[in-house]
């Protein structure tokens, strides 16, 4: 079971689910900690995932680790369920951001601790369809 973490990974998601060669299903939460360039400190959920993960292999799929913070929260949240494991796959990950201690299995590209847009992530909404991914220049 692929869960993606929206709104982000969803470009991801898709070419990863497209290049796994087995029986998957996919399923989408919604999670917010950002505004702007800023995460907010504060994570809310705002679309739950509603099948039963009790006894699943569940794969995460985020789309950036930045502090670490939203795959945290999200993890402690899906251990409650029971599932049988939990891997987790980001497209991108800042380590010099890091703050909480998550476990990452597979991680695309290591980038520095800039905000970059593109390739499913935005800025304030925009900047998702971009192909490749670009850096925002500093404000
Ligand atoms: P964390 O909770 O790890 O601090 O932040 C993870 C979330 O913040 C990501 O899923 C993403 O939505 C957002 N985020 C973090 N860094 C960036 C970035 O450089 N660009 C964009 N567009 N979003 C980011």
């Amino acid at each position: 079971m692929f869960i993606s973490i929206l709104s982000g990974a969803f470009v991801f998601a898709s070419d990863l689910i497209r290049a796994f060669r087995g029986d998957c299903e996919i399923g989408f939460v919604k999670l917010s900690s950002y505004s702007g360039t800023r995460s907010t400190g504060s994570i809310q959920t705002v679309m739950g995932l509603e099948k039963d993960l009790s006894g699943r292999h569940v794969i995460v799929v985020e789309d950036i680790v930045d502090t670490g913070r939203t795959l945290h929260y999200f993890i402690a949240q899906l251990q409650q369920q029971s599932p049988a494991s939990i891997c987790t796959v980001t497209f991108l990950r800042k380590p010099q951001a890091a703050r909480f201690s998550v476990q990452v299995d597979h991680v695309g590209f290591d980038i520095d601790d800039q905000f970059v847009v593109g390739y499913g992530l935005d800025y304030e909404g925009l900047g998702r369809n971009l192909p490749g991914v670009y850096q925002l220049p500093e404000q």
